[in-house]
């Protein structure tokens, strides 16, 4: 049995779970659940590294990070406004199998109706006699990165990351074992455990469904709830926007890659992961780019508002980036910018941030570089003819998430 998001959220279940743990992490493992805001680790495994860290003495956390910081995903707003109750179902149920009585739900400071969620939030919390406290963070970047997020709990004026070890698991909110995770992969706990009382089991026919964001070049914008058996390809047909030599797609968001049409990945299913020849969905964001358009301009664009995102602690983000950015606005611009140098910086600044940032920036740099390699030449030689669309400074500022559908 197969039930979305929308199906599942109209019947009511008992929160109450005879061993909690052991049931909890079971569902985990039998519906393959993995962390849906990116990095796709096992949240059975997550779990358990929680219930070995604590005790009676040190409890742990469960935090729902629903800062959603990539400014083109609206997975997270769109949860938080119809499927709240999924999502801090989801938290519940993990704070129960952990013993853990503090529930932190961590948002945008400008998410939009912020007192109504509160508000939300606290009656779902009387309803189960739960605490459940919203905490609300700055709109950056980094600031959805785990370590920003456990900082923001803890009061900090300036939530930014550090590095880890050790991990937020041993030692994150008050320096207890924190359970962190991305707001859907709470709902899709929730959802798992809905679909198994209504009588649907993970036996190959039952699916957890993959939210994402997808921006057309149309301009048309959509949530879309998708079948893990599908393909990014199979939501464009159904969005009647068929890949297409026209335009070149990010997959992934701004921690993914750029793909040509004619890349078989965008035809794997959802649910492969990206290095078995899967496409790396990550935090569910498509964007479709207009090759009639200057595609390097839209990517000149990302990585220097990638650069500017750096919160400035490490070396290779905070000179490294400002530096990739500058030289590839040179190439784009005709004056001269090196591509081998661009990729030696890369490859220098890959793996040296205390976050991912830095290397979201090599690997959308070193894709688009594959996916478009004749843009270099016409650049350099200050032949490109077509004009900077802005599609992507358009879609910082103008996304109405209001218009979305969702459902493929
Ligand atoms: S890599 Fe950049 S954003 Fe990440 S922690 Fe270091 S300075 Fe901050």
């Amino acid at each position: 049995m197969s039930l979305k998001l929308d199906e599942v959220s109209r019947f009511s279940v008992p929160l109450g779970v005879r061993d909690p743990l052991t049931e909890i992490v079971g569902l985990a493992k039998r519906w393959d659940l993995k962390g849906r805001g990116g990095a796709g680790f096992p949240f059975s495994q997550k779990l358990l590294a929680v219930a070995e860290n604590s005790s009676r003495l040190v409890r742990p956390s469960v935090v729902v990070n629903a800062t959603e910081s990539e400014p083109l995903s609206f997975k997270d707003r769109f949860l938080l406004t119809y499927y709240l109750d999924l999502v801090l179902e989801g938290a519940v149920l993990c704070a129960r199998a952990l013993s853990s009585s503090s529930i932190y739900l961590v948002t945008h400071a400008d998410v939009d109706n912020s007192l109504e969620l509160v508000e939300a939030v606290r009656r779902f919390g009387d309803a189960t006699r739960v605490k459940i406290e919203v905490v609300l963070t700055p709109s950056a970047l980094v600031s959805g990165q785990e370590t920003s997020v456990v900082a923001a709990v803890n009061g900090e004026s300036r939530p930014l990351p550090r590095m880890q070890p050790p991990r937020v698991s041993i030692s994150g909110v008050k320096g207890r074992p924190t359970l962190l995770s991305n707001a859907e992969t709470y709902a899709r706990l929730a959802q798992a455990r809905r679909i198994e009382l209504s009588g649907g089991s993970h036996d190959g026919t039952g699916s957890l469904s993959y939210l994402g964001t997808v921006h057309l070049k149309t301009g048309e914008s959509y949530i879309v709830d998708s079948d893990p058996s599908i393909s990014v390809s199979d939501i464009l047909e159904s969005l009647r926007a068929p890949v297409n030599d026209s335009s070149i797609y990010l997959v992934g968001g701004y921690f993914g890659r750029f793909y040509r049409s004619i890349d078989p990945r965008l035809r794997s299913a959802l649910s492969v992961p990206k290095n078995s020849q899967g496409v790396g969905f990550g935090a569910g964001l498509v964007v479709e780019i207009d090759r009639h358009g200057c595609i390097s301009g839209e990517v000149a664009f990302l990585s220097r508002w990638l650069s500017l995102q750096s919160a400035g602690q490490c070396g290779p983000c905070k000179k490294g980036l400002p530096q990739v950015a500058d030289e590839f606005e040179q190439l784009v611009l005709g004056g001269g910018g090196d591509r081998e140098k661009i990729l030696r910086w890369t490859a220098q600044i890959r793996g040296r941030g205390g976050c991912a940032l830095p290397d979201s920036v090599c690997d959308l740099l070193e894709s688009f570089f594959k996916v478009a390699p004749d843009e270099v030449r016409v650049h350099q030689s200050g032949a490109c003819q077509r004009p900077y669309q802005r599609q992507f400074e358009e879609l910082h500022r103008d996304f109405d998430w209001d218009t979305a559908s969702h459902g493929v």
